[in-house]
């Protein structure tokens, strides 16, 4: 049986990295510190036998017993408002806990895939945004903690690769979105669903022209697998290539819900990307993959299981 371990596993994408593992047969350890995961997103997994859980910081030196052919390194603070609320700790898991885990999978002889993102892009000058697009990133603005971290990662994993002849494989994600994404995490999906739950109108930062593009998670969590298993070292873009604004996103959420919010607007945030796509060629070609979840039935899905949490769970605000 193959044993991976997956950083982040508390969060929204590595807990669901980790049931798919456990559904294709491997061994997987889970690894988070819970900064801005939730142990409810494992607690299906708690008694399963091919699964642990490792209580860990991976900032500080990894240690796991026994064998590892994987490495999935996704533990990182991904929304906007939790890393300029946690900014120190953006930097340091993207750097030295990439180091840590880079040379755990030297030590092991496994592979390591890092989780890297669109946000290397920054705001982007080139549309849609190409692998060989090197960004347009500030490395001082309220972004930067987040965007430096994630560069200076795929850097380090390159230079392990070509060093110390490494297995390494790099994904930029694009915004991804499902069920156990934090509903107070501030990225756009929660928010616009948690106050359509709430009866709150739904808040647009800017005029709302600026555009994403949605990817649902078990999509990217396919695209993921196959990258880690195919033989391609340098950076994969994996994304939903269908670019929407923000407006008419709302406008969308609005009729999905069926709220009778109205929309009101507020200051952009600084250094808020003005458009993102992804050029998904990449993947097309080496992976043969491509997202098949269309945004209607994805958000469908997502805003059912925003319905089913509690209402102190709807209530509770963090930030
Ligand atoms: P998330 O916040 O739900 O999950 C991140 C997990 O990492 C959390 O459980 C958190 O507790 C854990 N973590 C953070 N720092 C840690 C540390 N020092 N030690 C151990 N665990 C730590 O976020 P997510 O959306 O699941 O994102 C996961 C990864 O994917 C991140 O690396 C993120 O940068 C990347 N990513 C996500 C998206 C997206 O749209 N969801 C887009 C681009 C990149
Ligand atoms: N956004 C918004 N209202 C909100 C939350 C986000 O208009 O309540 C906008 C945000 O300014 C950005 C887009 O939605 O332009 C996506 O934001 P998110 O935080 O989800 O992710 P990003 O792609 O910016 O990392």
């Amino acid at each position: 049986m193959k044993r991976v371990l997956i950083t982040g596993a508390a969060g929204f994408l590595g807990s669901h990295l980790c049931d798919r593992f456990i559904s294709e047969g491997y061994h997987v350890i889970g690894m988070d510190n819970f900064i801005t995961g939730d142990k409810k997103n494992l607690l299906h997994l708690e008694d399963h036998p091919n699964f642990e859980f490792i209580e860990h910081d991976v900032t500080e030196f990894v240690k796991v017993e026994g064998r590892l052919d994987y490495i999935l390194h996704f533990a990182s603070p991904a929304s906007p408002i939790d890393y300029l609320k946690i900014p120190i700790q953006t930097l340091k898991v993207g750097s030295l806990g990439t180091h840590n885990l880079l040379g755990l999978a030297k030590a092991k002889k496994a592979r390591i895939l890092i989780a890297s993102t669109s946000e290397v892009y920054g705001d982007p000058l080139v549309h849609p945004q190409t692998e060989d697009y090197y960004g347009n990133v500030n490395t001082i603005g309220p972004r930067g903690v987040y965007d430096e971290a994630k560069r200076f990662q795929e850097s380090i994993t390159m230079a392990y690769h070509r060093f110390h002849g490494l297995e390494t494989r790099i994904v930029r994600i694009f915004n991804t979105y499902g069920p156990r994404m934090r509903l107070n995490d501030g990225r756009v999906i929660p928010a616009f669903m948690g106050q359509a739950l709430r009866g709150e109108d739904l808040t647009i930062f800017g005029d709302g022209l600026q555009t994403r593009s949605f990817c649902y998670v078990d999509d990217q969590v396919e695209g993921i697998y196959r990258l880690l298993l195919s033989d391609y070292v340098y950076p994969v873009n994996i994304g939903n290539p269908h670019e929407i604004t923000i407006k008419a996103f709302a406008e969308e959420i609005i009729k999905l819900t069926d709220t009778k919010q109205k929309i009101v607007y507020k200051p952009l945030p600084e250094g808020d990307p003005l458009q993102r796509q992804p050029d998904i060629g990449l993947a097309k070609k080496i992976l043969d993959w491509q997202p098949k979840v269309d945004r209607v039935e994805g958000m469908k899905t997502t805003f059912d299981y925003f319905k089913g949490l509690s209402e102190e769970e709807l209530y509770k605000s963090e930030h």
